[in-house]
């Protein structure tokens, strides 16, 4: 398509948009009395106004029914995440039996560890992304850490960095093949972001996947940035397991639970260690307080306590809007809106002193929702500018603003809108 950056063509593009309707389902903080444009949905998405009727379901129900509400709530607290087997299997390219929701992010991916990195003396080396999300990199020195002393296993040949090379902002898919290949024997796990939070970068899991397995390595993804974001199809590309936070894309509030996908091909796997709880045991049996642990068929056979229902809530709200919209629609407003984005940029780059480079690919398959732009010349009083002027940015230094048009709540006007205020910016 031929953009232009005028006002008139971005309001064209809102009134072709099936989603444009969506914006008004959310709640915008307001900035001078105007409501902002929101560009840090990849950190904590905006609220959906539904999710308050969902939240006020279970504080009415706690109230009347108290601990019968386990079982007699409209929604029973028992069985509540069942709820979302149907539609995040959808999400996420799985079936149902395949996804659970529990506990937050980085206690799963430490739970599927347990299950999914189990090191040998010479099988022990997890290869990740260089500079992975903080969380991540702690876990996984951690992870090595605690099975280093029986083992004799040292951390720093344990945990395998795939470099970008010099000058590259982005990692090439030729180079994590080679590292998974050279690796080989060694490796015991491939843990990679599926998409990079700082890049956008998208990494191709198919065939990354495929390459763990053949050197007989396990295959999981943190998805943090990806649910609701990408198109998954974890079950075909045959993940091992993943897990991902709600509050991110999926607006289902600060903190909320996680999400996991453990492939069926384990699912019946008894000599694949696990921590149990009461919630993961048969669920026909739960009650019955049995002493040995019988797990469910099914990733909430990982589940290990009762679930919080007051932050399930939210992200049930969440996920039956997306059921809504489904993917394939939601997908294609992203990239028609992610590609506005780039074009606003590269206008207001030739108008101005100042250069932008856009750091995530620019390459459609590799990218999703957000672009990284490294402001040459710029610094972080350009990010205060937008601030006070209401555009939501995230920056990290020394001079990197991560902007993510979410497709649910962001318009072509919204855009356009945006791009004036950074000329303005980089001008006063
Ligand atoms: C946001 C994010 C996390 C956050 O982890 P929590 O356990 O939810 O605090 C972890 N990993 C990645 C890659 C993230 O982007």
């Amino acid at each position: 398509m031929i953009f232009e950056n005028t006002l008139e063509f971005a309001k064209h593009l809102d009134l072709q948009d099936p989603l444009h309707k969506y914006q008004d389902e959310f709640i915008f903080p307001k900035v001078q009395g105007k409501k902002v444009i929101y560009f840090t949905g990849n950190s904590l998405g905006l609220q959906p106004k539904r999710t308050k009727a969902y939240v006020d379901e279970v504080m009415n129900d706690w109230a009347n029914l108290a601990v019968e509400g386990h079982f007699y709530s409209e929604k029973p607290w028992w069985d509540y995440h069942e709820r979302f087997a149907d539609a995040l299997s959808k999400i996420v390219g799985a079936l149902p039996s395949e996804v659970t929701v529990m506990n937050t992010l980085t206690v799963n991916l430490h739970l599927l560890m347990v299950s999914f990195y189990q090191p040998t003396q010479t099988r022990y080396k997890i290869i990740c992304e260089e500079k992975a999300f903080p969380s991540d990199q702690y876990m996984f020195q951690s992870q090595v850490d605690f099975h280093s002393q029986n083992l004799g296993i040292q951390l720093e040949d344990a945990i395998v960095e795939i470099k970008r090379r010099d000058g590259e902002h982005n990692i090439r898919l030729e180079d994590v093949l080679a590292k998974i290949e050279e690796v080989g024997d060694e490796l015991a796990l491939v843990l990679i972001g599926g998409v990079n939070y700082y890049t956008g970068q998208v990494f191709d899991m198919k065939t990354i996947t495929a390459a763990g397995h053949k050197v007989g390595a396990y295959v999981g993804w943190d998805l943090a940035h990806a649910a609701g974001n990408i198109k998954l199809e974890l079950h075909d590309w045959n993940a091992d397991f993943a897990a991902w936070c709600s509050y991110k894309y999926m607006n289902s509030g600060p903190g909320n639970a996680s999400g996991c996908f453990i492939h069926k091909k384990h699912h019946n796997n008894a000599a694949l260690p696990r921590f149990a709880g009461w919630w993961g045991h048969n669920k026909e049996r739960r009650f019955k307080m049995e002493q040995t642990f019988d797990p469910i068929q099914g990733a909430d056979g990982w589940q290990i306590s009762n679930l919080s229902i007051l932050s399930l809530a939210p992200y049930l709200a969440s996920v039956d809007m997306f059921d809504e919209i489904g993917m394939d629609a939601l997908i294609q407003k992203r990239d028609a809106i992610t590609s506005y984005l780039e074009f606003i940029l590269h206008e207001i780059d030739k108008e101005v002193d100042s250069s932008f480079e856009i750091i995530t690919p620019s390459n459609p398959t590799e990218r999703a929702s957000q672009l990284s732009v490294l402001l040459h010349g710029e610094g972080r009083s350009l990010f205060d500018y937008l601030m006070q002027n209401g555009v939501i940015t995230d920056w990290r230094e020394p001079n990197v603003i991560r902007l993510a048009p979410v497709p649910l709540y962001t318009s072509f006007e919204d855009i356009y809108q945006f791009g004036q205020i950074l000329k303005a910016g980089i001008q006063s």
